[in-house]
């Protein structure tokens, strides 16, 4: 038998001048007497007093602050940062899937379902420049980093006036936020049966050289790699299966180059492929090459259990994305039974035009929640009781927590280098403090005796502190690399302007 061809090499493009990748920091770093860290390791479990030690992006040693090594203590080059105001730290949150772009039109169509949603909103993305997709971009970085976020993947797939996701990647990277593009894409316009108009949608060669190009440019397959790019087709109902498979294909000529789209996201999407090639979603992917380990999809509301099971054997992921799906009444995806089946299963914002914000750790409570009623049925049996209960059970804090890190690890092939606070893993870590006058103090009074629980269950609003690859990104709740006024304000500018390009100016009146 022949070996399988040699992966091509990445990293050999032209980056875009704008594009910064953030360099690793020299030296060891030191946090102590933090109050509980929940490390998501099963060994080492949740620490009380705890201390960890970061050389240069790594966590090299954790435990209890009593008993921090000397010689650990004595060579703390870049400092020792007294933690004691943190009530609970744990290993940054993963959202692995959004829209960034979207975040300049919020609160467009909010009472439609997501076709009618997508119809609505398609025209005014179509106006975006690329000064407008960057100002988005920052400021949903910004967002998502205080709200625990350390890695983010974000599907872009509109392409107007120039945009590239140079653009993105420069905007994103400027923050510190560890990133994962996905080079979205739309080809099936509607005069070829699709639903986007055919403005909005790309010839299939020029996706295929454009994706190409960047990989070869920015993908970076090293361990602990703050930017990696993957492949991801808009959806079933906006691209061809021409499109899905070349996009495959061409992911596994590099290493690493994951593929990611949406999926059984609601019950018109069901339809569609029921309609057009008579496949559920188990079918359609496996007659796309898309069954497979280096795939995940948005949503999976809808998968019943032949498709669940074709995800578990051929271990796709799923990125769970509670608000959306309640905000476009698309369902409630089957949480509890693919942690079960041992589906890699990740949390996600989704868009910030179908959320409408970018708060990972408020995705996990929400997670709990409607985990808990998926199942519950309001008929009345005859003893006049809920024919089917609800399940306070489905989905613990710490479960909730363990989508939000390790299994968006899983989710993006990574779960040996991130998702945990362990020796060995990238020091990505976020805390939050119980101390001051600060809106996150205020959330967590009253959590002090379960501080992991606590956080989960109130979902302050702010991280007090944020390391990404071993380097403070937030300290104190304030920005380090990035003035969040500058971000704000372009955002807003942006967002005005994008409208007023449009011409959008409804305004919901029931
Ligand atoms: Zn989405």
């Amino acid at each position: 038998m022949s070996d399988p061809p040699a992966k091509k090499p990445c990293l050999g493009g032209t980056k875009d001048p704008s594009v910064k990748i953030p360099e690793v920091p020299k030296g060891r770093l030191i946090l102590t007497h933090i109050g509980t860290l929940a490390t998501g390791d099963e060994t080492l479990g949740d620490i009380d007093d705890a201390a960890i030690v970061i050389k240069e992006n790594v966590i090299e040693w954790v435990g209890e602050t009593k008993k921090l090594p000397k010689e650990l203590a004595d060579a703390a080059d870049r400092g020792t940062r007294d933690c004691s105001h943190i009530l609970i730290a744990t290993a940054g949150f993963i959202n692995t899937h959004h829209h960034f772009y979207q975040t300049i039109t919020r609160g467009v169509a909010p009472a439609n379902e997501l076709f009618g949603w997508l119809t609505t909103l398609y025209g005014i993305w179509q106006c975006m420049t690329p000064s407008q997709l960057k100002a988005a971009c920052q400021a949903t970085a910004c967002e998502l980093i205080l709200s625990g976020c350390t890695l983010a993947s974000d599907h872009a797939y509109v392409w107007p006036n120039g945009c590239r996701l140079d653009d993105e990647i420069a905007a994103v990277l400027d923050t510190g936020l560890r990133f994962h593009p996905v080079r979205g894409s739309m080809s099936l316009g509607k005069s070829q049966g699709g639903l986007p108009p055919d403005e909005c949608v790309e010839k299939e060669d020029e996706i295929m050289v454009e994706c190409r190009r960047l990989i070869e440019t920015y993908h970076d397959t090293s361990k602990f790699s703050m930017l990696r790019i993957a492949l991801g087709p808009c959806s079933p109902f906006s691209v061809t299966k021409e499109l899905m498979l070349k996009s495959a294909r061409l992911a596994r000529e590099y290493e690493k180059v994951l593929l990611h789209t949406h999926l059984a996201e609601n019950t018109n999407d069901i339809d569609f492929s029921l309609s057009k090639y008579g496949e559920r979603p188990n079918e359609f992917i496996a007659s796309v090459e898309w069954d497979r380990s280096d795939c995940w999809f948005a949503h999976g509301v809808q998968l019943n259990d032949a498709d669940l099971k074709v995800f578990a054997e051929r271990q796709c992921g799923v990125a769970h994305c509670p608000s959306s799906n309640l905000r476009l009444a698309s369902g409630i995806a089957p949480i509890r039974k693919l942690l079960d089946s041992n589906v890699p299963v990740g949390l996600a914002c989704d868009g910030s035009a179908s959320n409408d914000h970018s708060n990972l750790l408020s995705e996990g409570r929400l997670a709990m929640m409607i985990s808990r009623v998926r199942d519950f049925r309001q008929a009345t049996n005859e003893k006049g009781t809920n024919a089917v209960p609800g399940d306070p059970t489905a989905l613990s804090p710490k479960q909730a927590l363990y989508l939000a890190t390790v299994g968006g690890a899983r989710c993006l092939n990574r779960e040996d280098e991130l998702g945990k606070v362990a020796p060995g893993y990238a020091a990505d870590i976020v805390g939050w403090s119980d101390h001051g006058d600060s809106s996150t103090a205020l959330s967590l009074v009253g959590c002090a005796q379960d501080p992991l629980s606590g956080l989960l269950v109130t979902s302050p609003a702010s991280v007090t502190f944020s390391i990404i690859n071993g380097d403070p990104v937030v300290w104190d709740g304030k920005f380090i690399k990035v003035s969040l006024a500058e971000v704000i304000a372009n955002a807003k500018k942006a967002s005005k302007d994008l409208l007023a390009t449009a011409g959008y100016t409804q305004r919901a009146t029931n």
